[in-house]
């Protein structure tokens, strides 16, 4: 039952990819870095998943290809570059020192592992400063291609209301997800880029805007409150 809405949601998303490209979320192939609204590699997404916390996307965005620009994307000069350097960059992205910081110690562990493909582990992610659960398993799934869904708000808010249940936890959307769909990578990206697409597009905790929203034929808070 939960399988076949997830499949439903998967294929109303795949049919609205330019609603979703609107929200920032380029739906592209697999193992593609662009779903992040355009982003060009694994380092650029582990980058903006740290600087996008309590910032507005736009910013930051602008802030990654400035870096991108400079070579600072590369996390062996970063590395080596120093805290007051990438202020002048950061400058203007909410707490944007504890970022730098942050940045540094990542790029780092990342030059220890001597590979980023050994950055990809769970439990080493969750025991970073500054990376908690939804981005690490944001930063596994869109930058490391892992099969790891995010736990997040607004899936706990959207699928609640279509479910017509009530989630107490973003957990319980991840542990929901993993449990009824088979560990496909781009099936979790594309859930996860609707998702918050129909949370920021439609699913408002007050007033959602329910009669434009591209979920509303499977909706059951819609369902029972149309009339
Ligand atoms: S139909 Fe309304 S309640 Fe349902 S997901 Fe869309 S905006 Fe949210």
């Amino acid at each position: 039952m939960l399988r076949q809405l997830l499949e439903i949601l998967l294929e109303i998303f795949e049919n609205n990819k330019t609603i979703l490209k609107e929200k920032g979320w380029i739906v592209s192939s697999k193992t593609s870095y662009e779903w992040w609204d355009g982003l060009k590699s694994e380092e650029e997404i582990i980058i903006s998943a740290i600087l996008v916390q309590m910032s507005r996307w736009e910013i930051v965005k602008n802030k990654v290809e400035e870096m991108r620009n400079k070579g600072l994307t590369d996390f062996y000069k970063l590395y080596n570059t120093s805290e007051e350097e990438l202020y002048s960059v950061l400058k203007g992205i909410n707490f944007y020192k504890t970022k730098v910081k942050r940045l540094i110690n990542i790029s780092k562990i990342v030059v220890d592992l001597g590979t980023i493909e050994k950055f990809y582990d769970r439990n080493l992610l969750l025991s970073i400063d500054g990376i908690g659960q939804e981005t690490a398993d944001s930063i596994l799934l869109f930058a490391g291609h892992k099969p790891n869904f995010p736990p997040s708000e607004y899936g706990k808010r959207v699928l609640s209301r279509v479910l017509g249940t009530s989630i107490k936890k973003k957990d319980e959307v991840k542990r929901m997800v993993e449990e009824n769909l088979e560990p496909d990578v781009y099936k979790y990206k594309l859930l996860h880029a609707g998702i918050v697409t129909v949370g920021r597009a439609f699913c408002f905790t007050k007033k959602p805007k329910c009669e434009d929203c591209i979920l509303k034929k499977v909706c059951k808070y819609y369902g029972e409150n149309s009339l």
